[in-house]
């Protein structure tokens, strides 16, 4: 059995493409959110790390969002009790530079940990997912806004 079976969940892949890097990922044994994998296999780029988190986009953004960013904790976690106090404060400090340097007047951010079973999350590892929807995308849909598995 590979060790990072219970890392990663391949029935809350959204898309595709997304599904066979997670294969390979699978394949390869490792956690893709780890600092030391992310470049190996997250296909944006990083925009700034802090001393707990690295900060990039989502390759795989929700439908009808002007921007998605992702925010990954450098250090492999499962869960929040195990983010500690520096933790914290650099998620402050992450969003007062992205509000200085994307403007963030609105968005929506979400939080994953635990059992991913539980949470929608492809990858067991401390993550953050923070979006702003684009009411004008043609991938924007007024029925349904943006949606996503939290669960
Ligand atoms: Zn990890």
């Amino acid at each position: 059995m590979k060790k990072n079976k219970n890392i990663l969940n391949l029935n809350n892949a959204r898309k595709k493409n997304q599904a066979d890097v997670m294969k390979k990922i699978l394949n390869d044994g490792t956690c893709p959110f780890c600092e030391k994998n992310i470049e190996k296999y997250h296909s944006k780029p990083i925009l700034f790390k802090t001393e707990r988190w690295i900060v990039t986009e989502n390759a795989w953004p929700y439908n009808g969002t002007k921007k998605h960013w992702l925010i990954i904790y450098k250090f492999h976690i499962e869960n929040i009790k195990e983010i500690d106090e520096k933790g914290w404060k650099d998620i402050g400090e992450i969003f007062n530079r992205l509000d200085k340097e994307e403007g963030l007047d609105y968005g929506v951010f979400l939080m994953r940990f635990g059992d991913t079973t539980k949470t929608g999350a492809t990858v067991l590892h401390v993550h953050l997912q923070l979006v702003q929807s684009d009411t004008d995308s043609a991938s924007y849909d007024p029925e349904v806004g943006v949606t996503t598995r939290i669960g």
